[in-house]
């Protein structure tokens, strides 16, 4: 047997704030609330168009980047490659503003802006290089901690 919806609404504390709506008018109006939610399957079609969406978009920036390697092997080269790149950035306005943190040094922006970076170098520059739970924005700094890690003894437990 499904549990009464006012027995719901109390144990939640969504009662309390029916404060003087009687137990059938405070049923009626939750059964209202309850028929509004989407149902899980409305939820589920919703998460599935979110997903082919993310993916269309996925697709069509790695389509964009194949297409420009194309067009610098095979096509009109270099240059007529980066109109590629350079119209689907200038469409949704994402030519990085010169401004910017890194915006003149492509993987030091790459490091700072990517989905996940890595954590920042102790240097405070982004990273490029993982180890050990930690980031590193050079290979000179990736060897420098690991020496320091191998020359220090681990203190006593
Ligand atoms: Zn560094």
């Amino acid at each position: 047997m499904p549990k009464d919806i006012l027995e719901i609404a109390r144990e939640t504390g969504l009662r309390t704030f029916l404060h003087g709506v009687n137990a059938q008018d405070s049923r009626a109006i939750l059964q209202k609330f309850v028929n509004a939610l989407p149902s899980e399957d409305e939820r589920f079609g919703q998460m599935q168009d979110l997903a082919k969406s993310l993916g269309h978009i996925c697709q069509d920036q790695v389509v964009v980047m194949q297409a420009a390697y194309i067009e610098w092997k095979h096509g009109a080269g270099a240059e007529a490659a980066m109109r590629w790149i350079r119209n689907t950035l200038t469409g949704p306005g994402n030519v990085p503003d010169p401004a910017e943190p890194f915006a003149r040094e492509a993987q030091a922006y790459f490091d700072a802006n990517r989905a996940a970076p890595l954590p920042t170098c102790e240097c405070g520059r982004p990273s490029n290089i993982g180890w050990m739970g930690q980031g590193f924005c050079c290979e000179a700094h990736y060897q420098e901690a690991k020496q320091r890690s191998t020359a220090q003894p681990t203190a006593p437990a």
